[in-house]
């Protein structure tokens, strides 16, 4: 299982890092060993001194495939939550300067967290989602699929022309604006519409 990620697909999280919008997904990975068991403490990593919470949109993969056409991109996930792509940022920030991949601020241990999935029901409308992320009860982090740059069948398709798509794959979306800093103690919890799909205190 590997965690596919979507950078910058929010025009105004781009902004607020400084960052150009792309014209196309820009795309990394964390591996199995990046993800959250259910019911273990996070632990504030020792190698940051400014890690940052991105509560994106996740969905997961039913599907083994490889060069999906983004008409039939839908029948390739069949669940849906939102979780954390937990970022180093001030690692990723030296990184990004030296022009170096993102994995040590992207892709340790743990730093994929996954709420409870839903099932994906039929005439199920993607582009009008809104998700949200509360830290220590007050809201940090509101966002809408419809601001998406590209939705959930153009980043299907896109991601499955570099990499397959195996059964149990996990996409992170993008996340949007309002990302900020987390610091032992803080409690995050993260919604898809009204409803609380994980909640974590940071160790
Ligand atoms: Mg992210």
């Amino acid at each position: 299982m590997k965690f596919l990620c979507i950078g910058r697909n929010y025009a105004e999280h781009a902004k607020e890092l400084g960052n150009e919008v792309p014209d196309e997904p820009v795309i990394f990975i964390k591996p199995n060993s990046a993800l959250l068991q259910q019911n273990s403490s996070f632990n504030y990593p020792e190698f940051t001194k400014e890690l940052h919470y991105e509560c994106e949109v996740v969905l997961r993969i039913c599907k083994n495939g490889k060069n999906v056409h983004e008409r039939d991109a839908s029948s390739y996930y069949d669940a849906i939550s939102v979780g954390i792509d937990f970022t180093a940022r001030d690692l990723q920030a030296t990184l990004k300067k030296k022009g170096l991949p993102w994995e040590k601020a992207k892709a340790w241990d743990n730093s994929a967290v996954l709420g409870k999935w839903d099932f994906i029901p039929a005439g199920f409308d993607k582009d009008n989602l809104q998700f949200s992320l509360k830290k220590n009860g007050e809201l940090v982090q509101s966002g809408h699929t419809k601001d998406m740059i590209h939705n959930f069948d153009k980043i299907i398709s896109h991601v499955s022309t570099y990499f397959s798509l195996n059964i149990g794959d996990v996409i992170f979306t993008g996340t949007p604006a309002g990302v900020g800093e987390c610091v032992v103690g803080d409690e995050l919890e993260g919604f898809l519409g009204e409803e609380s799909k994980f909640r974590l205190t940071i160790q």
